[in-house]
């Protein structure tokens, strides 16, 4: 079938008629007012729901905190044996009550520090922090696990970074958690630190069951939970690396991962070394 008009044809006659710019009815200067009036109070509108959200969000965060820590603290004493002995099937109902209450708990933090990050509210402190002592720290947590080694490689230490040292143990703290989270089947998890140009790196490594390259897109994004067949029974939030990432983006740097699905992973974070940051901020 021809064309209704040759493109030749159509190029000369948006030409010689100034009312069409390419092919369409030129913008007035009122047009153009208009529209700009109908953005602006589209963007009124978006920033008020944007308000209530974080408002609705910010009091709902509260008001779940404190009746979270009154039911927490009820079910830890009843798992101490305080409030009574218990039968098996009350331990078991008790210790699976405990593991909702914490996840729920860490849900309603991890909303908080998200509404903080959107409201640019989260004060990070940048003071010289050893890296390498944050993430000897954080290595800890491999420890409580009786199915994971932990293997520990920082022969690039001291690596100082400018930072918020209680931040930065939170990411790292976060990754490892979830290199034995997903590593169900236990195993070596590996950390690194490395000197990377400017920068200092640090790869977390795990043997776990790894993410398909179709998911990689989805790990950082908000509520980015990839629920597959292996993982279906490990519980999360879903907000655990995008705050990450956030927060690591904040301090100069970013979050990075490697995977292969049924292998493990490697998640690497980069960090401005201490010196360049200072450099940088005496040339500013
Ligand atoms: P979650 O609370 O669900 O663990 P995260 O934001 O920490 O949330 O992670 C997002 C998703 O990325 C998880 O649901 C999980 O599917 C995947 N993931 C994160 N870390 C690993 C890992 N080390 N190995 C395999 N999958 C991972």
């Amino acid at each position: 079938m021809r064309a209704a008009v040759e493109p030749g044809r159509a190029a000369v006659s948006v030409a010689e008629d100034d009312t069409l710019v390419g092919g369409f009815p030129a913008q007035t200067e009122a047009d153009e007012a208009e529209e700009v009036v109908s953005l602006r109070l589209r963007l009124d509108r978006m920033t008020a729901l944007d308000k209530l959200k974080s408002d609705f969000m910010n009091l709902t965060t509260h008001e779940l905190r404190s009746p979270l820590a009154i039911v927490y603290g009820y079910l830890s004493m009843m798992e101490s044996g305080m409030l009574g002995e218990l039968s098996p099937e009350l331990r078991e109902a008790v210790a699976s009550s405990i593991q909702s209450v914490e996840l729920m708990t860490q849900l309603v933090s991890e909303l908080v520090e998200m509404a903080r990050l959107d409201e640019t509210r989260l004060d990070l402190t940048r003071e010289p922090v050893d890296l390498a002592e944050v993430v000897a720290e954080a290595g800890v947590r491999v420890e409580s696990s009786d199915r994971h080694q932990l293997r520990l490689d920082l022969a690039a230490s001291p690596a100082p970074v400018l930072g918020d040292r209680g931040q930065l143990l939170r990411v790292f703290g976060n990754i490892v958690d979830n290199a034995v989270k997903y590593s169900p089947a236990g195993g070596e998890i590996g950390i690194r630190m490395r000197r990377s140009g400017r920068q200092v790196a640090v790869d977390i490594t795990d043997p776990g069951l790894g993410i398909a390259p179709s998911d990689m897109d989805r790990l950082f994004t908000r509520f980015g939970r990839i629920v597959t067949a292996a993982n279906e029974g490990i519980g999360g939030t879903g907000l655990g690396l995008y705050l990450c990432r956030e927060l690591v983006r904040r301090l100069g740097g970013d979050i990075t991962a490697t995977s292969v699905e049924g292998r493990g992973s490697t998640f690497t974070v980069r960090l401005p070394a201490a010196h360049r940051v200072a450099a940088a901020r005496t040339q500013g």
